[in-house]
């Protein structure tokens, strides 16, 4: 691990918490390493005969509070620094939730867009075959994250079933709901983020037709945009990676739904009287209430958090907001919902799609949301309250929240075995 790795950048939060807190030396030292980390290499046969080699990672970043959870990213610059700092937040996120989960994360390193369905689908086999002895639904359970989706979930459950020789739906998550998927996963990121900030509304003074800028116009984007729309918020600017479309007086969301729908940029709906285009790039200084920030890492920085107007932002995009930002932020009295507490209804909704697998009886769409809202509230109020009583931001409050949960796991194993499989 380098200095400047993006490893040690996640642990500063690390850090930042463990000074809020009378823990034993041992818990951070234990935190700040992944536990195991497998790489392999990933040989598949391509459609005109050849064959191609693909590197592939998972990380079982730490397992005291459950077995571990993360998604499998398939991305051409995904790195194992990358899977293992993926792997610390999802740690810290299961247990700001307190789901029984410890966190995980793998990746390939791949263009998924290079391949036809066919070899998709072999590569996705071919990661079930490297990883099957790792995974395991008391184990380590993946789900999708970037370029993956309930489609390669399906194939990865299939390949896990005929390894082991019977059905093992719990293997993994976010898989399509013909094979024992969870109803809600689809909007789960989006949704959760909904709950929190209607909960937290009036603590923290959001209007009640709000002003809302969207970074990001994907699942969690599409999603947040649809739901504060019909809770009677004003979407005054969104943006993909073409560029950002905005208006003040409210973009019309089905519309930029359908551009989506059909494959075209947001932009393509900015004809309108009223209507701006900007370079994605600027979305971020957009005169706006609150802004949602639900692409990818390190999109406000040192270099442009002191343009941000917005009151309050809620992270859906995972690790949005850089260390040298958050001090910018903080000096503004801006609000920040951090992505370990904000987008968490994405695993939240897995654990429930898990638990469905494992007892064979299945919730409504009803129930699901019920139990997700309150999660989420119930979370979201005490972290609240922790930054209140100690005076400090959300994120700090949050990795205090989780933090203080892991470090009484830790000790509870006790203190001569931290290894522990
Ligand atoms: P997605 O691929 O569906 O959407 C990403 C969007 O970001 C796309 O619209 C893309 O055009 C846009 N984008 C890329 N570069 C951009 C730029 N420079 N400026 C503006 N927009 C840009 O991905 P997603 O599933 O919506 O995930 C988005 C973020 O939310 C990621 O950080 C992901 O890790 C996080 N997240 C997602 C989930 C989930 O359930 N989908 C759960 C937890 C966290």
């Amino acid at each position: 691990m380098t200095e400047d790795s993006l490893l040690n950048h996640a642990l500063v939060r690390l850090d930042e918490a463990a000074a809020h807190l009378s823990i034993d030396p041992d818990v951070i030292e234990k935190l700040k390493y992944a536990r195991e980390t497998t790489k392999v290499r990933l040989m598949i046969r391509m459609d005109d005969g050849s064959r191609k080699s693909f590197l592939a990672w998972r990380c079982r970043y730490d397992d005291t509070r459950g077995p571990t959870k993360g998604g499998i990213r398939f991305h051409p610059e995904s790195t194992a620094d990358e899977v293992e700092t993926l792997a610390f937040w999802m740690t810290f996120k299961c247990a700001v939730m307190n789901l029984p989960y410890g966190g995980g994360k793998g990746a390939v390193q791949v263009d998924p867009r290079k391949l036809s369905k066919a070899e998709l689908e072999r590569l996705s086999r071919a990661y079930i075959q490297a990883f099957a002895r790792i995974i395991g639904p008391d184990r380590d359970i993946p789900a999708p994250d970037v370029y993956t989706n309930s489609m390669i979930m399906g194939w990865m459950a299939d390949e896990y079933a005929q390894i082991v020789g019977q059905a093992e739906p719990a293997v993994i998550t976010g898989k399509p709901i013909a094979l024992g998927g969870s109803l809600g996963r689809g909007d789960a990121t989006a949704r959760g983020g909904f709950y929190l900030v209607r909960h937290l509304a009036e603590d923290c003074g959001l209007a009640e037709s709000a002003r809302v800028a969207v970074q990001g116009f994907g699942n969690a984007g599409q999603h947040i945009a649809d739901l504060l729309a019909s809770d009677g918020h004003r979407i005054v600017a969104v943006s993909d990676s073409e560029g950002a479309v905005v208006c003040a007086d409210g973009l019309d969301v089905a519309l930029l739904l359908e551009a989506k729908k059909q494959g075209r940029s947001v932009l393509s709906t900015a004809g309108q009287a009223g209507h701006q285009v900007l370079a994605a790039d600027q979305l971020v200084a957009v005169d706006c209430d609150m802004l949602v920030p639900a692409a990818l890492e390190n999109m406000i920085h040192e270099g442009n958090a002191g343009t941000v107007k917005a009151k309050l932002i809620l992270e859906l995009a995972n690790g949005p907001v850089t260390p040298e930002a958050d001090k910018i932020l903080a000096g503004k009295g801006v609000v920040v919902f951090p992505d370990i507490l904000a987008n968490a209804g994405g695993v939240t909704v897995s654990y429930f799609e898990w638990v469905q697998n494992r007892q064979g009886y299945y919730w409504t769409e009803e129930e699901i949301h019920q139990r997700l809202r309150s999660i989420m509230e119930r979370e979201g109020r005490a972290i609240w309250t922790i930054a209140g009583e100690k005076q400090m931001p959300m994120r700090t409050a949050a990795y205090v929240h989780a933090l203080s949960r892991l470090a009484e796991a830790i000790e509870a194993h006790g203190t001569q075995n931290f290894f522990m499989s």
